[in-house]
This record gives C-alpha cells, structure tokens and sequence, in this order.
C-alpha cells in the first residue's frame, strides 16, 4: 500500500509503498479515510524529538474498522471511528482514567503513538494496537472528522480547564486562526459567553476567523499596536485566558503581555518560545500551563459537539501522493483550516 514516512530527523517525509498490517490479538486495522495534516508533522520532520524512523506518519485518523485481531468483541468490522493519538501504557492510573496524553510511563514507552514513532495514519490501512485507542464517529464522516482528533481535542482539553474563568465578562484571545485555533474559536463560541478575540499575522486567517462568527480579529505583525488594540477590548482586567497555537518567542510575549490578573496563558504551539515567569510579576494570579493533547473521553465530547453541529473542521482534501505537497503548503501558511490526505 502507499503510505507517507518519516525516514529521519531533517530529511523530508518519503512516499513509499509498504506492505499492509494484519491485526494480531487485541489490535485492529483500520481502513483510512482521512489523515489531518498538522503543523506538528513539521516539527518532526525538522528537529531531533527522539523519534526513531522509518514509521508512517499521521497522527489525525479516521476510518472504517478494516479487520479485527484475535479477541476482539466490542467492535464491527465497517464501523466508523476516529483514532485516538496519544498512546499511553494503557494500564497506570491516569491511562485508566483515559487521559493516555499524560500517561505516567510515558519515559520508558517506545512510541509516542501512531505517526509518532510508530506507523500513522498516511497510508490505505493502520494498525491500531488496542480496540481501547477507538473512538466511535456515528454518522459523522470519517473524513472530515479526522482533525477532531488532534485539531478539535487539543484546543478542546485546554479550554476545559479554562471554563471557570471564561465568564461573560471575561476576555479570551486565540492566537493562530490555523488548524488548531480554527477549531478553538468554534469550541469557545460553543462553550463559553465571553468575549472572544482572534489573532494572528495573516489576514486572510483573522477573514476566516470573522466568517467563523468572531467579532474582533487582530493583526499582531505589529505587537505594540495589537497589545494596545488589545487592552482596549479587554478594559482594565486585561484578558482573562489566552491560548496560543504558535508558541513563537512572539506570541508567547504577546501573551503574557495582554494576560490580567488572576488569568491563564495557555501555549499549545509548539515553536520555542520560552514564557518569562517571575513572581513579582504585575499579572498576579495568572497560571502558565502546557497542555499537551486531550484525554480519549474528552475526544467523546469534541465528537458530541461535531454531532450537534455545534463546531465543524473546515477541511482542504488532498489525495495521499500530493502528501508533500501538501506540507510545503502548510509549511508557507497556505492551509485554510486543516489539510486531510484521502488515500
Ligand atoms: P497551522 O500551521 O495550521 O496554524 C498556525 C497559525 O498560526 C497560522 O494561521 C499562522 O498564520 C499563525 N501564525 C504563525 N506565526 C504567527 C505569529 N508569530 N503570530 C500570530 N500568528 C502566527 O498549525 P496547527 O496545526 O494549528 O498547529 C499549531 C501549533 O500547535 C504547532 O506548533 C503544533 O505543533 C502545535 N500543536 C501542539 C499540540 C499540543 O498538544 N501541545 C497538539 C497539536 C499541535
Ligand atoms: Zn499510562
């Protein structure tokens, strides 16, 4: 079958043809329907994370079950379901409470998931090791639901923590309309009454923001004038959450910039930007957190809300070959919403 690989650290992802897995006991195989693109493929494919190539890359999956190992009663072959990512130890506490994206054992695992360190989601067919890992989609389509597994759940799991402060007289800023905080400015106007803010450096990102039904959307190529344009909105209290989906040095300055007291600055993105944190900070109160991913419960809830029509990914569908294409594409900021591969 076709598939899409990581070969090693710097060197650009390969199309290859690789044999198709067979379920052993416990596993199932899944027939792919659509493999999210996301921006931390790019991450892999350029700095050293420790990932030991080859392995088949994507970690955003939805399908039909294609075949079922040995044992397995709990599922059909045919049924459509999304792939949970993050693939704990599946037996410590906080796996069992099924937050497998804290595992405690995650040191000592020999992957981190399927397209991370073991074979994804970019190909005809992928192996998932355990019926657990299995999400049911209903009637939604597997392939545009496919970023509700990454982009949806991790925008999803760090607003959830967020809910008690995002009172309706609080302020919220997203920064980076892309995969993720496309998703995050549907689930904070599903979730939440306070006053929601989009920014980023690209116009035609903070447009789509607008057609998401944001009111305020900022250009921040500028910080001065965006922190101003900020304070503005937000009065006296600052912003109470910010969420970052860039983790530049840039956002992340921007973020503790604009945050109030008692606040909380999230950074998702992934880019390096390191939070300068002292106590005897003006922003009294604020929490600095990284959350990382979502628990497999919480993926039930961003699939509920897709049910409901409450938030819906915008997809660009590519065929599989165009893979690098497609991540050059991403790579220079031309991906609406998400990028999925259909095989
Ligand atoms: P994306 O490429 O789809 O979107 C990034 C967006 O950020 C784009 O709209 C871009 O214009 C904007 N942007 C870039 N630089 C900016 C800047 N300096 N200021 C403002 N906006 C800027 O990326 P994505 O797939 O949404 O991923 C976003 C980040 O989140 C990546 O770093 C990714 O690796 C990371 N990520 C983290 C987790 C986690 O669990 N922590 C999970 C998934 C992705
Ligand atoms: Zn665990």
């Amino acid at each position: 079958m076709k598939a899409v690989r990581f070969i090693e650290t710097g060197k650009p992802a390969q199309l290859a043809d690789v044999p198709a897995p067979r379920p052993g006991p416990g596993q199932v195989s899944i027939k792919i329907a659509g493999a999210g693109v996301c921006h931390s493929d790019l991450h892999v494919l350029d700095e050293e994370l420790g990932l030991k190539g080859p392995f088949v890359l994507g970690h955003e999956n939805a399908g039909h079950i294609a075949a079922l190992g040995e044992g397995v009663r709990e599922w059909r072959e045919g049924d459509a379901v999304a792939v949970y990512g993050p693939w704990g130890c599946g037996r410590c506490r906080t796996c069992q409470t099924s937050a497998e994206n804290y595992c405690e054992n995650h040191a000592s695992l020999a992957t981190m998931g399927g397209g991370l360190g073991s074979d994804g989601g970019m190909a005809e067919y992928m192996l998932v090791p355990s019926a657990r890992l299995l999400v049911a989609l209903g009637k939604l389509d597997p392939v545009a639901a496919a970023p509700l597994s990454d982009a949806a759940l991790t925008p999803y799991h760090a607003i959830k923590a967020a809910l008690p402060l995002l009172t309706p007289d609080a302020t919220v800023v997203v920064i980076g309309i892309g995969g993720l905080g496309h998703m995050a400015v549907q689930i904070l106007q599903a979730l939440t009454p306070a006053q929601l803010i989009a920014a980023d450096i690209d116009d035609s990102k903070l447009e789509h923001a607008r057609k998401l039904g944001v009111r305020h959307a900022i250009n921040t190529r500028d910080a001065d004038a965006a922190a101003a344009a900020i304070a503005d909105l937000a009065g006296p209290r600052g912003a109470t959450a910010v969420f970052d989906f860039v983790g530049a040095q840039a956002t992340v300055d921007l973020g503790a910039r604009i945050v109030g007291r008692n606040s909380r600055l999230t950074v998702v993105g992934l880019a390096g930007g390191v939070v300068h944190y002292a106590a005897n900070n003006p922003q009294y109160g604020c929490q600095v957190t990284i959350p990382y991913w979502g628990s497999r419960t919480e993926l039930m809830e961003v699939i509920a809300l897709a049910a409901a029509g409450r938030i819906r990914a915008e997809v660009e569908v590519f065929p599989l070959e165009q893979a690098l294409d497609v991540y050059q594409r991403l790579r220079d900021g031309k991906i609406r919403g998400r990028a999925v591969l259909r095989p």
